[in-house]
């Protein structure tokens, strides 16, 4: 017996769950499958001590809070996954969880979907299975004695061999993990790339709320040229401004790209000082688009000088390294903050781009019935974060009832 449901949600993060909650309040029978738990992704493929970029008053679905947390503090991740549960559970969100799709096919005028359990048909099918599907773990270093793991198998310090450790990578987890590893104690390389770094608060209030009043969150694409700059933010140890120079004066030594390895040598590139120069200008424009919005609209919040004043250079950006020999330095472990990619090789439509990404507009593609959620820049900037998957949601979720 092949079941049959009208819309299927394959994935219970909380695009999923969102995906599902919209759902139900438009009365369309529906099913999400969910491999492992719901929300698995925030328990088992983050670091222990990973906490949300963004405070809970944000960082959440605007139906619930966090309970037991000060709107101002950062979810634990674990705290981020119970309230996905916790939230679906409150609503009777029919999640079935343990029950992989191992292929989407169509059938018909509809769908379906081989999982593990058994066929399910349907008319909708809504994928919901992540942003970041796929760690990217570049080849460069063949030397068996390095241990080499993706930022998403990191879990903290002490699990790690001894020795000194270059985190290749400086967006928010790259950065984190190699603040949590020198205030370990461990002696830290950190590749920097290009990079975006945000002041974490300015003039009394979260950048997550700069963001919202100068309608950075609801862009549509990114600028032109920017597609590969990556977001260097932390919500660790209460919060505070991704500066590398900081890190540096923790006792970080920041080096440029990775590059080729060769005889026990990486070679870096000479990018460290444009990088760090290019990361400076976009915290110092948001402070300046901050300042022009807050004139603008006579907006009463405390004048900030002091955020302007940046630390001195640090000796390792004025005389950066060119190559790393690991043996010399003691490097026995490479974590690659490297990010991810799309893998939807089991789904069996022809619905995909060159570099295998679905062709869609705003999470809607032209097979009828078939739609994604959660994926960067689905709809905008917002749409792989908490609150902009609960929006997508919400608008896929009409779309599909208004289909009947
Ligand atoms: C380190 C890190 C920190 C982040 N911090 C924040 C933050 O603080 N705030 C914020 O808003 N965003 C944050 N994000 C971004 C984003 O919110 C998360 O990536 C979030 O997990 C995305 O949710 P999702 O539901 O879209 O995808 P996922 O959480 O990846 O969920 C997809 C689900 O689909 C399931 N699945 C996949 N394939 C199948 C299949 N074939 N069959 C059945 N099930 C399947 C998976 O098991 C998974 O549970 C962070 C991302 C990372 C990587």
């Amino acid at each position: 017996m092949v079941e049959k449901v009208h819309t299927l949600v394959i994935g219970g993060g909380q695009a999923g769950v969102a995906t599902s909650a919209h759902l139900q309040k438009h009365g369309v029978p529906h099913l999400v499958l969910e491999r492992d738990r719901i929300a698995e992704r925030w328990r088992s493929w983050r670091w222990d001590s990973l906490v949300a970029n963004g405070p809970a008053w944000h960082d959440r679905f605007p139906e619930a809070e966090f309970s037991d947390l000060d709107p101002d503090a950062f979810a634990p991740k674990e705290a981020v996954a119970d309230y996905f549960v916790r939230f679906a559970k409150d609503r009777s969100l029919p999640i079935r969880t343990g029950v992989e799709v191992t292929k989407l096919e169509h059938q018909g005028d509809a769908y379906r979907a081989i999982t593990s359990k058994g066929a399910i048909e349907a008319q909708n099918v809504v994928v919901a299975t992540g942003p970041f599907q796929k760690p990217v773990i570049p080849t460069v270093i063949t030397d068996p004695s390095i241990t080499q793991l993706h930022s998403n198998s990191y879990r903290n310090p002490a699990a790690l061999p001894e020795g000194a450790v270059l985190v290749v990578g400086a967006g928010s987890s790259g950065a984190q993990i190699a603040e949590e590893l020198v205030r370990a104690g461990r002696k830290v390389f950190l590749s920097v790339g290009p990079h975006d770094r945000p002041p974490r608060r300015y003039r009394g209030q979260d950048f997550v709320w700069w963001l919202g009043r100068l309608g950075k969150w609801d862009m549509k694409a990114p600028t032109p040229g920017t597609e590969h700059i990556t977001i260097a933010v932390s919500g660790a140890y209460g919060g505070h401004t991704m500066d590398f120079r900081r890190l540096a004066g923790l006792g970080v030594t920041l080096v440029g790209r990775a590059g080729a390895y060769r005889d026990g040598t990486l070679q870096i590139a000479s990018d460290l000082q444009t990088n760090i120069a290019n990361g400076d200008r976009n915290y110092l424009s948001v402070l300046d688009e901050a300042d022009a919005y807050a004139k603008a609209h006579g907006l009463d919040l405390p004048e900030e000088p002091d955020a302007r004043n940046l630390l001195p250079l640090p000796g390792c950006v004025t005389d950066p390294t060119r190559a790393l020999d690991m043996q010399a330095e003691g490097i026995g472990t490479v974590i690659w903050a490297t990010g991810f990619q799309l893998d939807f090789g089991w789904i069996d439509l022809d619905i995909f781009r060159e570099d295998g990404r679905p062709r869609h507009q705003d999470g809607v593609t032209d097979l009828p019935g078939l739609y994604f959620m959660g994926l960067p820049w689905l709809s905008c900037r917002g749409s792989a974060f908490i609150w902009g998957a609960w929006k997508d949601a919400e608008r896929l979720a009409g779309l599909i009832a208004a289909r009947g």
